[in-house]
């Protein structure tokens, strides 16, 4: 053996990365399952499964293709290197750049070496290259850029169908009597029950743990879901946990899938001519622009970002994030269940119920960061990071978004059916049954008049405050309602 290429659990494919080049004569590879990960983490059992599995089908995969492979279970991911390098002293450990910050510069002071991240579709210089000119990063011009340089849905420099963005088609209320396609469910192998069993739980079906199981992912979101996906996207219900999101973020995010398969997928049925160019459209800025620009965020703001709180929110977790039988509230029940099940939830929910809580009652963004990585299938540091930090919970002043994503109750009522039923009112911001979204939300605006004050994107909601008549009621009522949360009694 020459060569040691360390191989990261999301980097499982074979032909990116430090595999791309590999050569089983010379070449041993090296997976590393930390104790710190599997044990320490406090991660959800889903994710865990998730991850451990489809990496050991990675292992099994290159050894059947005749490489020589070892899957470490070490104290961390350094502790696995030393050891494999104590079996073979005085080769060079090869890997494409990590993920992660902390990966990222621990390997590096390990002496490891690094080829090209190329498991996105802008590498971390280009990006710094389009920001660097930049005066606010809006992902909408760097969405329209990388429409222009990889020429997607694109002719003669202008964007198909003379728009670059159908977002305002594309925000419908979840429809009513309607028959959703069945869920995809994925077989389950001795690799996948050896590793439930390791967790402690049932396979989970719905993720699939082998590229092949990806694939057919993507392929039954293309057939299935694609077609709907964009006006669908921003609705929530209880009739239907995925809706008609292709639920494609972990495989792409491990290493399953790049995203050129899945954009060029896209694409090909987009060119068949049967997706309305809105669905495709909508879908595609998912995948070549939000992705890719909160990757390029993530290298280009630095590990500190994650530290941001500018608000100075202290906080605690609240208990119903931990506990969906914390609460009365039929949303955050709701979403907090599917979790819990399933360590998903589409981006609505994740923004506009979850961070959307945490950022009303102020709890601490560091807090609700850790909660959500150990929550979610799909989380790693590259993505939750600027999700949650500058999308999720402005901490950082607004330097990602231009505004804070808050709502009331009322947007919640009219994208979802989550309000059926609920003990709380979307419309009442003051009294027993007022919505805590609806009250919170003023509480909020009215606090933070005057930071907001120069933001001319806030004007329109800040302005609303005048016409309240309530506002002494409503602060009160505010005060129950936090109280009350942080009891787990609302
Ligand atoms: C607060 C918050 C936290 C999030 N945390 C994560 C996370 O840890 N991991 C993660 O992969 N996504 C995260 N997202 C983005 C998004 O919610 C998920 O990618 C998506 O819900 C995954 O389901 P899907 O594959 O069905 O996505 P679809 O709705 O079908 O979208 C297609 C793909 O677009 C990409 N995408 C869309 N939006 C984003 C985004 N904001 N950031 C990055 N990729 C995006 C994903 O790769 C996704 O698979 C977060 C969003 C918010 C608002």
């Amino acid at each position: 053996m020459k060569r040691i290429l360390y191989i990261p659990f999301d980097q499982l494919n074979a032909g990116y990365g430090v595999l791309a080049k590999a050569d089983p004569q010379s070449d041993l590879i090296v997976l590393v399952e930390s104790k710190r990960m599997v044990e320490e983490g406090g991660w959800h059992k889903v994710r865990l499964y998730f991850l451990v599995s489809s990496a050991l089908h990675f292992a099994q995969e290159l050894r059947n293709a005749g490489f020589t492979v070892s899957y470490i279970q070490a104290a961390t991911t350094i502790d696995g290197l030393k050891q494999i390098q104590g079996d073979y002293p005085g080769l060079p450990i090869l890997t494409a750049e990590p993920s992660s910050h902390r990966l990222f510069n621990q390997l590096k002071e390990f002496g490891v070496e690094y080829v090209e991240n190329d498991f996105f579709l802008t590498s971390r210089s280009l990006f710094t290259l389009w920001a660097q000119k930049q005066k606010s990063f809006l992902m909408e011009n760097f969405y329209r850029a990388q429409r222009l340089r990889l020429g997607i849905l694109v002719d003669n420099g202008a964007p198909v169908g003379g728009q670059w963005n159908f977002d305002k088609e594309n925000r419908l209320p979840p429809p009513k009597n309607y028959t959703y396609p069945p869920y995809l469910v994925h077989e389950v192998d001795a690799i996948d029950q050896e590793v439930a069993d390791r967790f402690g739980i049932a396979p989970a079906t719905t993720w699939a743990t082998t590229r092949a199981g990806a694939l057919r992912q993507l392929e039954y979101f293309l057939e299935n879901h694609f077609e709907f996906f964009g006006p669908y996207e921003d609705a929530m219900t209880t009739e239907n946990w995925a809706l008609h999101h292709s639920l494609l973020s972990p495989y792409i995010n491990n290493g399953l899938l790049h995203p050129s398969e899945v954009v060029d997928a896209a694409l090909r049925r987009f060119e068949r001519g049967d997706i309305p160019i809105a669905g495709a459209e909508g879908f595609i800025r998912q995948i070549i622009g939000w992705r890719e620009y909160i990757n390029g965020i993530y290298w280009h703001f630095g590990d500190h970002f994650k530290e941001r709180n500018d608000m100075g929110a202290t906080r605690k977790l609240l208990p119903l994030f931990t506990d969906s039988g914390k609460t009365q509230m039929n949303c955050l029940k709701h979403v907090v269940g599917e979790i819990e099940e399933r360590a998903w939830t589409h981006h609505i929910p994740r923004l506009m119920v979850l961070s959307n809580l945490a950022l009303l009652t102020g709890v601490n963004p560091q807090e609700f960061l850790q909660w959500m990585r150990e929550q979610f299938i799909d989380a790693t540091d590259w993505v939750m990071v600027p999700n949650v930090i500058g999308m999720g919970m402005h901490a950082d002043s607004g330097e990602m978004m231009t505004k804070p994503y808050v709502s009331g109750g009322s947007y919640i009522s009219k994208m979802s059916n989550y309000c059926k039923g609920c003990a709380y009112d979307p419309k009442k911001r003051v009294g027993e049954d007022a919505c805590p979204f609806t009250t919170l939300y003023w509480n909020f605006l009215i606090e933070h008049r005057p930071e907001f004050s120069k933001n001319h994107r806030m004007a329109q909601q800040l302005a609303g405050i005048d016409r309240l008549s309530d506002v002494p009621e409503l602060q009160v009522r505010a005060r129950q309602v936090l109280d009350g949360l942080d009891r787990g009694e609302i």
